[in-house]
């Protein structure tokens, strides 16, 4: 549809191509446990509507924006009623040191709603999707209010693909080419699968709505986002350059919308570290810590997040499902951690949201993996830092699942093949299905079909896997 773009890689890594995983990075040369080895910024990225309700941030870098005090506020401004601790909390916000500042507020120079962290920020965001949504007026402003919502309910990628759409459209209002415009975001060639179809991964795991149903709900949510899309974004025909109508194609949206599924990454962008200079901040954290406040804190995010989660229409077999691990299970850890760890840290929610990176987004996935995402200068440019030792060509591989989860293998197994679309054989994957496969032969009576099916069948597609691996390997040898 748009040629691909020859990017630059970082000299960290070069391009290689996998039997099983297609496209993929390694390492140049060695790196040990802590380097970074490259840090950039996303090519599109969003924030969490739970997060923004949460922690005001920049609108284009995600940085948390305004000053201790307004975050304390804006956290317990979430609460249904304020309970005994407000107290603690109001003798916090009157002390002085509770001004110390987290980035300045730079509100958008057009007025809207919209606040930066910086005027580089507010400059970037206004030559490029925030100019073209600024702008919006009447019904068209009404239609990406709508569309926005749709997304909400049914699929966060669409407001990414939106955002796209944005920059886009502002390009070429600069007198850019659409296809130099828009190769900047069209660049993962094994991804750009029609949305519906990702469906279709799950085949073999399928619930009560077969995957012809579950591809049918998901044409149709496709084609009512585009819908919206287009009234609020597309000109009137008469204003329309030949260049915009190419770019309201819905094929071309599904596709987008496709890989912005499958090269998402989980955004997670500190606030501590941003008052770490502060001399009175180490007091004030303990006090918090002391009163118990962080515990409210964590709690508020959670219902916050549950609260968006409730809103949504399951568009995956996986969506909705209660898995291993609960909101009170979440509570359970994060008490258990704030005891463990003792440091100052993670008292404020990080800024949360997703977006695609030109490079990290090549990274495959292991569930033992050799470098993780790092936000450390607190905004939302990742830093691929090296949590093992890295040899030169090594296979750079990431978590695509959030580990402090306490996964199971079949849980794994099953939202890796229906939120990614494939089926992870790395090395962890792999020994505890053969660990699991050696335990179910000998004492398959005790196992208990209900808890126990969802980790029988991962245990056989991934054995199954590598059996065809080396079958296909066998057949390939010269
Ligand atoms: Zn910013
Ligand atoms: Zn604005
Ligand atoms: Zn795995």
């Amino acid at each position: 549809m748009f040629p691909l773009a020859a990017h630059q890689l970082p000299d960290a890594v070069r391009r290689i191509a996998t039997p099983t995983a297609g496209a993929s990075l390694e390492a140049t040369r060695a790196f040990r446990k802590g380097d970074i080895l490259w840090s950039e910024p996303p090519l599109m990225s969003l924030r969490h509507s739970f997060s923004q309700r949460c922690t005001d941030s920049c609108g284009q870098c995600m940085r948390p924006l305004g000053t201790l005090s307004s975050a304390l506020s804006r956290l317990l401004s979430l609460q249904d009623k304020p309970n005994a601790d407000y107290r603690i909390i109001e003798r916090l916000l009157n002390d002085k040191t509770s001004d110390s500042l987290l980035s300045k507020h730079i509100p958008c120079p057009r007025g809207c709603n919209t606040c930066f962290c910086s005027t580089q920020c507010a400059t970037e965001a206004s030559a490029s999707w925030h100019g073209t949504l600024c702008s919006l007026r009447g019904q068209q402003r009404v239609a990406w209010g709508e569309f926005v919502q749709f997304a909400m309910r049914h699929c966060e990628g669409f407001i990414l693909a939106g955002l796209v759409y944005a920059a886009v459209i502002s390009d070429i209002e600069r007198g850019c080419l659409l296809e130099s415009s828009m190769r900047r975001f069209w660049c993962f060639e094994n991804e750009q699968i029609p949305w519906p179809d990702i469906a279709r991964f799950g085949v073999d795991l399928r619930g009560e709505m077969s995957t012809q149903d579950w591809h049918a709900r998901r044409a149709v949510a496709l084609k009512e986002s585009f819908q919206l899309l287009c009234m609020a974004l597309q000109p009137e025909a008469e204003q329309q350059s030949p260049n915009v109508e190419v770019l309201f194609d819905e094929t071309l949206y599904s596709k987008l919308c496709g890989q912005i599924e499958l090269t998402t990454i989980w955004i997670s962008v500190p606030i501590t570290p941003c008052l770490r200079n502060d001399r009175m901040h180490p007091k004030l954290m303990a006090e918090i810590k002391r009163s118990g406040i962080d515990m409210l804190f964590k709690s508020l995010v959670l219902k916050a997040q549950e609260a968006d989660n409730e809103y949504r229409v399951p568009m995956r077999p996986a969506d909705g499902e209660t898995r291993s691990f609960t909101l009170s299970d979440a509570l359970d850890r994060l008490r258990n951690e704030s005891v463990k760890n003792s440091d100052h840290c993670n008292v404020f929610p990080d800024v949360q949201g997703m977006g695609f990176f030109k490079h990290i987004s090549y990274i495959n996935h292991s569930c033992c993996p050799n470098v993780v995402l790092e936000y450390r200068s607190n905004s939302n440019a990742a830093s691929v830092v090296a949590c093992r030792d890295v040899n030169d060509g090594d296979e750079l591989s990431l978590a695509y699942l959030d580990f402090t989860v306490p996964w199971r293998l079949g849980d794994r197994h099953k939202h890796l093949l229906e939120g990614y679309g494939f089926v992870c054989t790395c090395d962890r994957c792999v020994g505890e299905a053969k660990e699991f496969d050696c335990v179910a032969r000998g004492k398959k009576r005790k196992y208990e079909a209900h808890t126990r099916g969802l980790e029988f069948r991962a245990a056989r597609t991934i054995l199954g896997r590598i059996d065809d691996r080396v079958r296909f390997d066998a057949n390939s040898s010269p």
